[in-house]
C-alpha cells in the first residue's frame, strides 16, 4: 500500500487514481486524480495543508490546530505533486 502524492492519504488498490486510458495511477488517489487529470488542478499547497489539517482535527478532537498544521506542513510539501526541485539556474544569476 502506498499513499497519495497529492493529499497524503494512504491508498489501497481500490483507491488509486486513474490514467486517461483507465489504468490505475499509483501516485495519486482517486479523489485527487481521475482520467489522467487532477480533480482540482487549481488547488494550492497551502489550501491542501489547511484542508488536511481540518480533516485531521475532525478525526482527532484532541488534536490542536498547531499540531495538525505542524504535521501537514512537514509532510505535504515533500509529496511529488508539490515538491519543487531547487532552481539552480536562478541561483546562478544572483
Ligand atoms: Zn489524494
Amino acid at each position: 500500500m502506498g499513499f497519495c502524492n497529492s493529499c497524503g492519504k494512504p491508498i489501497g488498490k481500490k483507491d488509486y487514481g486513474t490514467n486517461e486510458d483507465g489504468s490505475p495511477n499509483m501516485d495519486y488517489c482517486i479523489e485527487c486524480f481521475e482520467n489522467g487529470e487532477f480533480t482540482e488542478p487549481d488547488i494550492t499547497l497551502n489550501e491542501m495543508i489547511v484542508r488536511k489539517s481540518k480533516e485531521m482535527m475532525a478525526k482527532n478532537p484532541n488534536l490542536r490546530e498547531t499540531e495538525a498544521t505542524g504535521i501537514t506542513t512537514g509532510f505535504l510539501p515533500n509529496l511529488k505533486r508539490w515538491y519543487k526541485e531547487p532552481d539552480y539556474e536562478n541561483e546562478d544569476l544572483m
